[in-house]
């Protein structure tokens, strides 16, 4: 799995990034309008320490509202269908794109190999085989259908019906930091599957290294003494 943050720079940026804009976005709830304008009309090296303090303010007491237009762009690639299945049930606050399997021909597509089946060989074997079969059936089933004449989407469509949820894809998601959060606390429990676990996991470390503020926020619910499942891990 291959995970990018593709906004990184914009996002990050201490003068004109995430926490700046948050700031310069809500700052007019704590001013009069001429307060307000004379800071808009500041050079931006004097107003940014301004707006970023304003948005800390909101992150500690979670007034998220002055932020929600910012998103975080990610793209996340080598991970399984199985997965992104599981990805775009968040996108309500995090738009997404997933690579086609209409409009690409996956011949040559890989698949995930699950950690728990590459530890028992004999797990391995058979999923390898199973693998094999899926490849060898989607060629066959396109070969099939190009002999009556179809190419491209319509063979591509009907012959990806026998790939597998292993299927490697690639998936951009741009969540806003609300959801990010939210996805933190459902995807970061051992509840949830390792790789949904890692992508998530993944695109969290890369916002908490680059603005650590934020990083803080980040985690599963029993790290704010929040957990609510029936049968907690007690961790
Ligand atoms: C361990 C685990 C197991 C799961 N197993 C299953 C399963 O077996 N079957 C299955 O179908 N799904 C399953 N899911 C998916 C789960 O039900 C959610 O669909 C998924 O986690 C998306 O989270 P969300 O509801 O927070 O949605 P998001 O789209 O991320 O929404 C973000 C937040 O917005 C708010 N929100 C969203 N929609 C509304 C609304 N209509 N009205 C009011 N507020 C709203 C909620 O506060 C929500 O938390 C599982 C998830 C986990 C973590």
């Amino acid at each position: 799995m291959e995970v990018l943050w593709l906004n990184r720079t914009e996002m990050a940026d201490p003068v004109c990034g995430f926490l700046v804009r948050w700031g310069r976005f809500t700052a007019i709830c704590y001013r009069t309008l001429p307060e307000y304008r004379a800071l808009l009309d500041q050079p931006t090296e004097t107003s940014a320490p301004v707006f970023r303090k304003i948005a800390l303010g909101c992150l500690r007491s979670g007034h998220y509202s002055g932020c929600r237009h910012l998103h975080f762009e990610f793209s996340l690639t080598g991970i399984s269908r199985s997965c992104t299945h599981q990805l775009v049930r968040h996108e309500r606050f995090a738009p997404i794109n997933q690579q086609s399997s209409r409009y690409v021909n996956l011949a040559n597509a890989d698949f995930v190999l699950p950690p728990a089946i590459a530890e028992v060989q004999e797990a391995a074997a058979a999923y390898e085989a199973a693998l094999e079969q899926s490849r060898r059936a989607y060629g066959e089933v396109r070969r099939a259908l190009e002999k009556t004449g179809l190419k491209g989407e319509p063979v591509n469509e009907a012959a990806r019906m026998v790939l597998p949820q292993a299927l490697m894809t690639g998936l951009n998601l741009a969540p806003t930091f609300e959801a990010l959060v939210n996805m933190s606390r459902k995807r970061l429990c051992v509840r949830a599957e390792w790789e949904i676990r890692e992508a998530i996991g993944r695109m969290t470390a890369l916002v908490a290294e680059a603005i650590p503020e934020l990083g803080r926020h980040f985690g599963p619910p029993c790290r704010f003494g929040e957990c609510k499942e029936i049968r907690p891990c007690s961790r």
